[in-house]
């Protein structure tokens, strides 16, 4: 299969230093492949609340100053309904989804009344009140139906941090695919995404590491291969915090070529690789393909 390599922005805000990370790492490992592969950039819009009108042009424009220059037209999640909603159905034929009715506050109370404190990252674990039914509630999301898929650890390998595990089911919970106001799930329209564009090679920052086992076990429902993954090194603020637009990451400076250059190189040096020489982002770039090919062991497929 032809090596497919992706970048998959939210335009929820600028690039900052560490999405031109993530970017950088992703065109770095397609090249390293060889002329046949290709490099994809997919803008992630599914979460259209979040976004901000004109930030996914705007950041296809901050690529293109730094050189990386997607290999087809990007591919735009509001655009790519029907899909999701073929991937929801064939879930629901199956019963691997179910309608849920519960608010934050009915999680909370179901979780204090099985008596323990079901949370992670945050995040709660979603005790599968809705598994049997709706208790005359109206459907608030559509979750996937983790009891139904094989229990216990989820295996899955990283290129750059080795064997990794999750048993979603205990750790996670039912997860959402679907809110019922409308908008999709990253975990569902990102497997489905990748899926049809053929990506084989998933490069992305390390903060997206802990959503994989999901999406391989969405994956395996769906009948879809799972790619290879690489998790780069997170890029941290002067607070030690992981840089993002949350925590107010400013927006990578562009304006110039030299500016751009500047950015690049900064990323490079974050994924371990050497101050470049080069006076332009494009001979820049090259120059950093064959020392990621040794770094990361890409090999030309
Ligand atoms: N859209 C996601 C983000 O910007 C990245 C998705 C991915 O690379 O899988 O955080």
């Amino acid at each position: 299969m032809r090596a497919t390599g992706r970048f998959a922005p939210s335009p929820t805000g600028p690039l900052h230093a560490g999405s031109l990370v993530a970017a950088l790492a992703s065109w770095l490992d397609v090249r390293a492949r060889g002329d046949q592969a290709r490099w994809l950039v997919r803008i992630e819009d599914a979460d259209t609340e979040r976004c901000l009108p004109g930030m996914g042009e705007h950041i296809l424009r901050q690529l293109a100053d730094c050189a990386l220059l997607p290999d087809e037209a990007p591919e735009w999640q509001t655009q790519r309904t029907a899909h999701y909603e073929a991937a929801l159905a064939a879930l629901q034929a199956h019963d691997l989804a179910y309608p849920c009715g519960c608010s934050r506050k009915d999680i909370d109370l179901a979780l204090a009344r099985l008596g323990h404190a079901h949370e992670r990252h945050g995040e709660r674990v979603y005790p599968g009140t809705c598994r049997d039914g709706l208790h005359g509630k109206p459907a608030r999301a559509w979750r996937f139906a983790t009891h139904r898929m094989p229990a216990g650890d989820l295996h899955w390998h990283d290129r750059r941090l080795g064997p990794q595990r999750q048993d979603v089911q205990r750790e996670v919970g039912d997860f959402v695919l679907r809110r019922a106001d409308g908008p999709w799930a990253y975990q569902l329209a990102v497997v489905v995404d990748d899926a049809e564009q053929g990506v084989t090679d998933v490069v992305r920052g390390e903060d997206l590491a802990d959503n994989t086992a999901r999406q391989i076990l969405l994956q395996q429902a769906l009948g879809l291969p799972t790619p290879s993954y690489l998790h780069t090194p997170l890029v941290r603020g002067a607070d030690g915090d992981k840089l993002s637009k949350q925590n107010g990451a400013t927006a990578i400076d562009t304006a110039t070529p030299q500016a751009a250059l500047a950015a690049l190189d900064t990323a490079a040096r974050a994924l371990g690789l050497r101050p470049t020489a080069a006076g332009h982002c494009t001979a820049a770039l090259a120059g950093w393909v064959p020392e990621w090919r040794d770094l990361y062991n890409s090999r030309p497929s």
